[in-house]
């Protein structure tokens, strides 16, 4: 694989490649190839060392970016999967923009990122068209080192990615909560460095957690408050909590989903998954840094004892909330949680990530997640960390006024408003459960989980989260 840059004449603006140059050079001057962003045309050679030859064009040299790289090498990666090519030389385009380094990172994030395929579903169809995957790439640069810490960096990141995928994409009466727990244990038994506990619903009823519990009453899989602790410096006191929504079935409740919005709930619990992924991917770097996964995970069922609407059940904190909407279940599981952690965990800063409102899709699609903060420096972080990332985050406000829609005549506030802006006022809810600890809530609810593939994303669970939480983890542990 040879990259291009747009309008230049040969590979790597203009170095030959001797044995490939008669090859090359034809599509160049017929113009059939200009190196524009994406750009793929492959060609065959009679040559021994290589069968086949590709042209990968990156688009304008001095416009080159992360993420335009990590596009490009996804549309490589997507014409290697046709083509059922198993193993592959790239040579590793150079410029003056990012580092050899910064370079080989993004392009092996994006092969091992449409490298992923989750098939186990699959029975007739892989049989008669077996899926090929890359199994080997030989990355050709003349910076040895720093190319390969980069390399072993971005295979790391990949499997938190890739645990995260499979935990989304497995059939919601396999990823229950009992699993989800499992998954966390077996975290712990793989890495020294970590330690997991589970607590079941006694425990939970014993903390006094009432808006978990309402959320859990409907569902026969056992609810499980799972705490994941990853201590990579146990000198320091500094402690990120990230409080993923581990929903992992969400019916709705009594207040249903309807057909099409009901189909794809077992993702649910993206945000425990890519929670989960990212203690995976910090335990495999050996990060200096002390992160803490907190899940309250359970189903959102329907049946003769799920939560009614109208009631009122009390938080861990002792507020009462008057459930006007059954679907607004995640909040309610993750105020239980952030309250839990502000109180036991003591944490330096807290993040929940979750698939939490239909609103913010409306609000953003499926190109950016929604942040909103009550620490201005955590949310710049974590925003600047997605630029990095391509996990993009866009911060909506948190405005006192707001608070004026969730109250209730019976309770304490009222878990949902009316639907203008209510991916915010999901926001205003959980802020009344994080005390004074700088606090970030992620709304994934547009980016977790594609119905097709993009770029070099693959189509169902993305993964979103996992690479932007190593990349906002990563600058705690260089400003320490
Ligand atoms: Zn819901
Ligand atoms: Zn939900």
């Amino acid at each position: 694989m040879f990259p291009f840059w747009k309008e230049e004449a040969g590979p790597l603006g203009g170095s030959s490649l001797a044995p490939y140059d008669h090859l090359i050079s034809g599509p160049i001057r017929a113009k059939d190839f200009t190196g524009r962003a994406e750009e793929n045309i492959w060609l065959y050679s009679d040559l021994p060392q290589e069968k086949r030859v590709c042209l990968l064009g990156l688009g304008a040299r001095d416009k080159m970016t992360k993420e335009s790289l990590r596009r490009a090498v996804g549309a490589l990666g997507a014409a290697c999967r046709d083509k059922k090519i198993r193993t592959m030389t790239f040579v590793l385009p150079k410029s003056d923009l990012l580092s050899d380094a910064d370079i080989a990172g993004a392009v092996c994030e994006a092969l091992f990122s449409v490298n992923y395929s989750f098939d186990s579903l699959l029975h007739d169809t892989i049989k008669t068209e077996p899926r090929v995957q890359l199994e080997a790439v030989q990355i050709v640069s003349e910076n040895f080192e720093s190319v390969h810490k980069a390399l072993d960096r971005a295979e790391k990141i990949a499997e938190g990615c890739y645990l995260a995928r499979d935990l989304i994409n497995g059939n919601a009466d396999d990823v229950t909560p009992e699993y989800l727990a499992h998954v966390a244990k077996s975290l712990a038994k793989e890495f020294p460095r970590v330690t997991t506990r589970v607590h079941d619903r006694k425990w939970i009823e014993k903390e006094g957690m009432g808006l978990f519990l309402a959320v859990a009453k409907g569902a026969s899989h056992p609810p499980q408050f799972i705490i994941c602790e990853y201590r990579g410096d146990p000198t320091s006191s500094d402690h990120t909590v990230i409080v993923g929504k581990g929903i992992t079935f969400d019916t709705g409740g009594l207040n249903l989903k309807p057909v099409g919005g009901i189909e794809t709930q077992k993702q649910d619990m993206s945000g425990a998954a890519a929670a989960l992924g990212t203690i995976r991917a910090a335990a495999l770097l050996n990060m200096p840094v002390n992160v803490t996964v907190v899940i309250a995970a359970t189903e959102n069922a329907i049946g003769p004892n799920a939560e009614k609407p109208g009631d009122v059940y009390s938080a861990a904190s002792g507020k009462t909330v008057e459930i006007t909407n059954t679907d607004a279940e995640g909040r309610l599981t993750l105020a239980d949680a952030l309250y839990w952690s502000t109180k036991n965990l003591k944490p330096t800063r807290m993040i929940d990530i979750a698939t939490l409102t239909g609103s913010m899709v409306v609000a953003l699609g499926h190109g950016y997640a929604g942040i909103m903060s009550t620490a201005g420096p955590l949310a710049e972080e974590l925003i600047r960390a997605g630029e990095h990332t391509c996990e993009r985050l866009w911060r909506f406000p948190l405005d006192e006024d707001y608070k004026e829609e969730l109250k209730s005549d019976i309770a304490d506030i009222k878990n949902c408003g009316s639907r203008e802006g209510g991916a915010i006022l999901a926001g205003i809810f959980l802020r009344e459960f994080v005390g004074t600890t700088p606090w970030a809530h992620i709304d994934i609810a547009g980016t977790a989980y594609l119905k097709d593939a993009k770029k070099y994303l693959p189509k169902n669970g993305v993964g979103f989260g996992v690479r932007l939480f190593v990349e906002f983890l990563e600058k705690l542990e260089k400003s320490a």
